[in-house]
């Protein structure tokens, strides 16, 4: 088999500033070793997140320019709808100016004091949307999604036993509706296969559940399920899209991930009710029901990045690239959630630096290590991220201590990836000396983004 090489040929640059561990280690001490407070021009290689990071394409570019920014009607509005729609076949589509503000909609219409929203694994934006409504989030992965070691084709299903189970523990009444998250982000960005979304289905229907998608990397899913799952190896990537819209009632959607745009969402569904109550929070929140927080050149590059994500070069050269940097780190000995997801690397803290305990941040030792060895920037998805403290103030800490490497969309070459392997297997061989930390200071939600922290 030939090389997979990128299939985008690069028109527009932005350089890279270059720095010496020396110097990283200043701006670590500044930072509070928190890598969301390092600024950007600081960083090598981002890895911080995929979301709002893709490169557009030229014609992205050109649509930005084309925008039509008339407040109501825009022609770019219908552009994005009509684009949304040929994937999703959804009656109502609302724009967001992110996924969260879509989540955050839906969740204040259906959510509320006694309900529940099951998800195989929430986002933490979503489950923080969920709790903030006064709703209870409450997830189920599968027990192999649970093990980082276990290697299975799709380890982000939903748990459909566990589901079932709650369903009937806790009346379907008091559950206004049940979250898919594909792929599933929080859980190692694993797929979740047609199957398990048809189950999933099924089963909720039968109680009258409406199914919600988090679609954030749709297109990632589908060649997984095209790539992996019986049948579906001949089938073109949208009519597999289509297949996994037509399982649910509605979506929300973060077009950082998979519509390829640096800022963008939506919510789409077709019940009529639930339409209305929710454009008329739009209106109030984001903005008027065709824009939705969003100027019209943004709705264009949504609607050109929902064609682009769809073509299979594309997808073949983004699954393809992500499994080289697992395939060649594992060769190293390095611990990661097998097999790799499809838009990140998710490294085992657990097994990566075992001397290191959960209420030290193992996770967050290894991302401190990553930046000031080689100004690599990648975020703990562990005890830092998901880290609840009991009545005695004891860390509670989630399964898995994670440490996330996200791979921009269309943005680094294979030499930048061969750069970040060279230094991660270094960084393992060091592993022995990496020290713990500990939070000096947090906020009570999403504390990740703004603690501050100090070597042990
Ligand atoms: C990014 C993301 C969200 C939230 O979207 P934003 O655009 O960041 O607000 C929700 N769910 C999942 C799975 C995500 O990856």
């Amino acid at each position: 088999m030939k090389t997979i090489i990128e299939p985008f040929k690069i028109k527009s640059v932005e350089p890279i500033r270059f720095t010496t561990p020396m110097e990283r280690e200043d701006i670590l001490l500044k930072a509070w070793y928190n890598p969301f407070m390092i600024h950007a021009d600081d960083v090598l290689i981002d890895l911080l997140t995929d979301s709002g990071t893709s490169a557009m394409s030229a014609k992205q570019w050109s649509g930005i320019m084309d925008g039509d920014e008339a407040y109501a009607g825009s022609r770019s509005f219908f552009r994005f709808e009509k684009a949304v729609k040929n994937i999703t076949g959804y009656k109502h589509v609302i724009p967001t100016h992110q996924g969260r503000a879509a989540e955050k909609i839906l969740f204040t219409i259906v959510g509320g004091k006694g309900k529940f929203i099951p998800n195989n694994t929430h986002f933490d934006t979503t489950r923080e949307n969920v709790e903030f409504s006064g709703a209870d989030a409450v997830d189920f992965p599968t027990d192999e999604g649970k093990r980082p070691d276990f290697i299975g084709d799709f380890k982000g299903n939903m748990n459909i036993p566990a589901l079932k189970a709650f369903i009937e523990a806790t009346g379907a009444s008091n559950i206004p509706l049940c979250m898919l998250t594909i792929t599933n982000n929080s859980g190692g960005g694993q797929p979740v296969s047609m199957a398990n979304i048809r189950e999933t289905k099924k089963l909720l229907q039968g109680y009258g559940i409406p199914l919600f998608l988090d679609a954030c990397r749709f297109a990632e899913n589908a060649f997984f399920i095209k790539l992996r799952e019986p049948g579906y190896a001949d089938k073109p990537v949208i009519d597999i899209v289509r297949e996994i819209f037509s399982y649910a009632d509605g979506c929300t959607m973060s077009a950082k991930k998979d519509a390829l745009v640096n800022m963008g969402g939506f919510l789409a569904l077709n019940d009529d009710t639930l339409a209305r109550n929710a454009r008329n929070l739009l209106i109030v929140t984001e903005g008027f029901t065709t824009y939705g927080g969003l100027a019209g050149r943004d709705l264009e590059a949504i609607a050109q990045g929902l064609e682009e994500i769809l073509d299979e070069h594309y997808l073949t050269y983004r699954l393809r690239s992500v499994a080289y940097l697992g395939e060649k780190i594992i060769a190293g000995g390095v611990p990661i959630v097998e097999p790799p997801g499809g838009h990140a690397i998710y490294l085992d803290a657990k097994r990566f630096v075992p001397h290191i305990p959960p209420d030290q941040y193992p996770g967050q030792s290894i991302v401190v290590e990553l930046f000031r060895a080689g100004g690599i920037r990648s975020v703990e998805i562990g005890s830092v991220m998901f880290g609840k403290y009991d009545k005695s103030g004891k860390l509670i800490s989630p399964p898995m201590e994670l440490v996330r490497l996200a791979i921009p969309r269309r943005v680094y070459t294979q030499s930048h990836i061969d750069y970040v392997i060279e230094i991660l297997l270094d960084v393992y061989s060091r592993r022995k000396e990496l020290r713990g930390l500990r939070i000096v200071e947090e906020a009570p939600i999403l504390r990740h983004f703004t603690a501050k922290f100090e070597k042990i």
